[in-house]
């Protein structure tokens, strides 16, 4: 069994769609990034690249490559797939953590677990997703940006 982790953030700003984990949340701003800026499931991507050993979403997509400008995240998320079956490995489970301020996460955290479920082919009990803030303090309390945390366990 293999155990990995990752971490994104990305600041919220104005005229950008806002997309977390392949959905499209309905809010004033968007995260600002290279790619559609999914925090959540860059998160992902690093654990799963972690987990086998891979490096980062920085070696295989690097955001100075045009052919990722604007793609959809669940792009990545195929790729690193495609990476572990390579190794001979699956996901067991994924635990994710969205960090906001705003807007509230709960309404959308069923489609969320959903989405993710899907784009890595696990049944949705599979895949937990808590939604936290920051109780107002610092950058992402401030409403300035967005961060996800996420861990994989392999087979
Ligand atoms: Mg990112």
């Amino acid at each position: 069994m293999r155990i990995g982790m990752g971490f994104d953030i990305h600041r919220l700003v104005e005229n950008r769609p806002l997309i977390l984990g392949g959905v499209k949340i309905p809010f004033s701003k968007g995260l600002q990034g290279h790619s559609d800026a999914d925090v959540l499931l860059h998160a992902l991507c690093d654990a799963l690249l972690g987990a086998i050993g891979a490096g980062d979403m920085g070696t295989y997509f690097p955001d100075t490559d045009p052919q990722w400008k604007g793609v959809a995240s669940s792009r990545f998320v195929e790729r690193c797939l495609e990476l572990l079956s390579r190794s001979k490995m699956r996901v067991v489970n994924v635990d994710l953590i969205l960090v906001a301020e705003q807007p509230k996460l709960a309404p959308h955290r069923r489609a969320i677990q959903e989405s993710v479920a899907q784009s890595l082919g696990l049944d949705s009990r599979r895949v937990n997703l808590k939604g936290k803030t920051m109780e107002g303090l610092g950058p992402i309390g401030e409403g300035e940006a967005i961060s996800a945390y996420a861990v994989v366990l392999l087979e």
